[in-house]
């Protein structure tokens, strides 16, 4: 069935036109730009207000023209035309060189919207290259006269949309554009089933997208948003029912709990008691892996909360039913990290067939990219033997070669970056589909798991296990307050003569870096966005742990030991430099984002991360995670040359406010836009909820998912194309959002 929206726009709005459309915004088909949405409404006699600009923005304002001077250039030939614009109180000047023909349009009193981006020239805000359109030119420049007044006749007692715009692109280009369209959409099918629509007394997708860009009353344009964020939802429900109801008709071998073998031995020697979360989260586990269906779970819980220690449980149990279990770590230190301490929580447990070993232990086995070829050979062939019981390592154990005797269990921890390709590709490795838990230690409020992980069974860890100390976190204003830095290292050297150890965090690596390696390590996401919020004049360039390593070492910290710590570094030095930190050999690692996450250093009290405006509040809520491990209180150094009052300075201000996960990530949820959020890999303009906002639009979500399971359930997709094809389009474009990310 052909549909307007799948229509190209070259079809209707020219070539040139659409051209722009596909460079500038990423849209090329109708529907495309009918689900380019505005961003908000200006209405008819409101002015924009200058005081709310900020250096550096890109921006469309409404402003009236106060005054307009031609003046000869002294030292070249040719003209320079000012313009000052105002909003009744304040004043903006635009300017423009050699265009002297323009004080026609720009005649003071009359009003237009105008587009630039604001910079400041002698303590004055300017617009740069601005581009503009009256707002009354379109009557007299228009070929036909009459119908073009007609339809501004419409327009002018209507909100004008402010779409998101490019510099080649300005909102009202936008907005043209999406006129034309509109005039020419008759007939759209609808992907929520009429049932539905009338349900709820939403408007038909036509109505609704005509409501949404040329609303009369604000009230309409809210009516409109519903309808389509209710419509976002409900296909996304769709997709994670479907999604659901597969899994849950595929078969794997139930792992039940047996005594008397690994886990009741492992049990017997751990030195603590689980908690009582642990333990509702063990039974929940337990009973899952008992079923013929795979589990498929997400554990989440505070950094520290213990999900390790449930995991290694888990596994345990899978082996003493005759499974093999994979751990999959997102770095090649966390992975590590996980073997050195998951070998050494089992001890003897994990020796077979070597000296010392228990008679019923198994075999733990380390594959990472970095093996050379006799490791990774004596490792694959390990795995299908069924010799190794637990499997851990990176992506290289997604690899084509990987195959295993019997996968009963996949660990994956920090969910986040693991895609659903990437879990389907490790379901496909056992004979059977495998059992699956995915550990996160960022919270994730309860709509935004329904929305990103809603085909997940969620578990959480909200208690920390018993006798764990609080980490007090500070912000430190270098700029304001330089003694306070001295003080932070010395306060290291006091830690460190008190027997404890420290980490330094630092943004970048430094010395002679690629492009890539400045967006570093672990989790570049985070930065990525908050380099690419600041403004351009702000960027600084962040510190870099081999240009402070130095400094430190031969002053403030020259009478501790320490290491550096960086993705760059080999693999087996990486693992030494951990494993000397570890053993307390080094008393101070100054580090890179490598250590955000997992890393278990119970002696570690300290941690001091400069520039910290460069990292996430999530990145940084990990990080300090880090210490505060062990019997001992841990203290986390905010470092930061932000001046009060920036949204920067008061987001590490947050941060040292709470130490609840939950609270911090709607901190961070709230200052990201949704396609953050969901996407992993939303580099692009475009993202998959455009509506809908996962925190706010929790009843919407609630909603939309009731409806999504019913019409799963009675096997109803099928029977409605239109909701079908969404549904086609929307896995798609999530398939190809992972595979660019991988
Ligand atoms: P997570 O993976 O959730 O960050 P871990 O499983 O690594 O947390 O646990 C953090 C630390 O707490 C580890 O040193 C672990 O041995 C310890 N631990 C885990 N569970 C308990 C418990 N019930 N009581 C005391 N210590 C625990
Ligand atoms: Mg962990």
């Amino acid at each position: 069935m052909s549909d307007q929206l799948d229509e190209r726009l070259v079809k209707v709005l020219g070539d040139r036109t659409a051209k722009a459309l596909e460079k500038g915004l990423g849209l090329r088909t109708v529907g495309d730009l009918m689900r380019h949405y505005p961003r908000r409404y200006a209405e008819r006699g409101e002015l924009t207000n200058f005081a709310s600009l900020n250096e550096g923005e890109l921006v469309t304002v409404v402003a009236d023209v106060a005054k307009v001077a031609v003046r000869p250039l002294r030292n070249r030939r040719g003209s320079m035309l000012e313009v000052v614009l105002t909003d009744g109180t304040g004043f903006l000047s635009l300017t423009f060189f050699n265009q002297a023909w323009r004080e026609r349009d720009l005649s003071p009193g009359r009003r237009g919207f105008f587009a630039g981006r604001v910079t400041l020239f002698r303590g004055k805000r300017q617009l740069t290259h601005p581009d503009y359109e009256m707002l009354d030119a379109s009557i007299l420049e228009a070929e036909d006269a009459t119908a073009e007044r007609e339809r501004v006749a419409q327009f002018a007692g209507a909100l004008l949309p402010v779409y998101s715009a490019t510099a080649k692109l300005p909102s009202w280009r936008v907005a043209q554009c999406v006129r034309t369209v509109l005039d020419n959409l008759d007939e759209v099918s609808d992907p929520l089933p009429p049932a539905i629509i009338e349900k709820h007394g939403y408007p038909s997708l036509l109505d609704a997208l005509h409501a949404i860009h040329l609303p009369n009353t604000l009230g309409d344009a809210k009516h409109a948003r519903e309808r389509l964020a209710f419509e976002e939802a409900f296909t996304l429900q769709v997709v994670l029912a479907q999604r659901r109801s597969k899994l849950r008709s595929l078969v794997a071998i139930p792992r039940s709990v047996r005594g008397g073998g690994l886990l009741a031995a492992f049990d017997a020697k751990l030195p603590f008691k689980l908690t009582n979360g642990q333990k509702e989260v063990t039974s929940e586990i337990e009973s899952d892996l008992s079923a013929s269906h795979p589990m498929h779970r997400l554990l989440q819980g505070e950094v520290g909360s213990g999900k390790t220690v449930v995991a290694l449980r888990a596994m345990l149990a899978v082996i003493d039913a005759g499974g093999q279990c994979a751990l999959l770590a997102p770095t090649e230190v966390l992975a590590q990290q996980h073997f050195r301490s998951i070998t050494s929580m089992l001890g003897d447990l994990a020796m077979k067939g070597m000296m010392g070993g228990a008679p019923n232990a198994t075999k733990v086995v380390l594959l990472t990219g970095s093996a050379n070829a006799g490791q990774r050979r004596s490792a694959l062939l390990d795995f299908q033997s069924g010799e190794a019981g637990i499997a851990i390592g990176t992506h290289a154990l997604l690899g084509d070669q990987v195959e295993f005797a019997d996968l009963g269990l996949v660990v994956i921890d920090e969910q986040h970056r693991f895609g659903v390709e990437q879990r389907d590709v490790l379901r496909a490795k056992g004979s059977a589909p495998p059992h699956l838990l995915v550990m996160t230690a960022t919270p994730i409020p309860r709509t935004v798991a329904m929305t990103i992980f809603g085909d997940l069974d969620v578990s959480t860890l909200s208690e920390l296990p018993h006798g764990r100390e609080a980490i007090e976190t500070h912000v430190v204003a270098a700029l304001e307050k330089p003694a306070f830095v001295t003080r932070a290292w010395q306060r290291i050297v006091e830690e460190v003569k008190e027997g404890r150890q420290a980490y330094i965090v630092a943004p970048r690596i430094g010395g002679e870096e690629s492009e890539s390696d400045e967006l570093f390590e672990a989790s570049a996401d985070d930065l990525a966005d908050q380099i690419d919020d600041a403004p351009q004049e702000e960027r600084k360039k962040a510190k870099a742990i081999l240009e402070i390593a130095p400094e430190l070492i031969s002053g403030p910290l020259s009478t501790v030991r320490v290491g550096v710590l960086h993705g760059r570094l080999p693999s087996d030095r990486k693992d030494q430099i951990m494993r000397d930190f570890t053993e307390g050999l080094l008393d101070v690692l100054i580090a890179t984002t490598v250590i955000e996450v997992g890393v278990d250093v119970p002696n570690a009290t300290m941690m001091v991360i400069v520039d910290a405006e460069y990292f996430g509040v999530s990145q940084l809520h990990q990080l300090r995670g880090r210490v505060g491990r062990g019997i001992h209180a841990g203290l986390c150094l905010l470092v930061t040359d932000c001046d009060e009052g920036t949204s920067s300075r008061q987001r590490l201000e947050a941060v040292a406010a709470t130490m609840d996960g939950f609270e911090l990530s709607r901190v961070d949820l709230e200052q990201r836009s949704e396609g953050d959020v969901l996407g992993s890999a939303q580099s692009g303009s475009r993202s998959q909820l455009r509506l809908l906002r996962v925190l706010r639009d929790e009843k919407l979500i609630e909603l939309a998912k009731d409806e999504a399971v019913q019409i799963v359930e009675a096997d109803e997709v099928e029977g409605h194309p239109a909701l079908a094809r969404a549904i086609a389009e929307l896995s798609a474009k999530e398939r190809s959002d992972y595979l660019e990310k991988g």
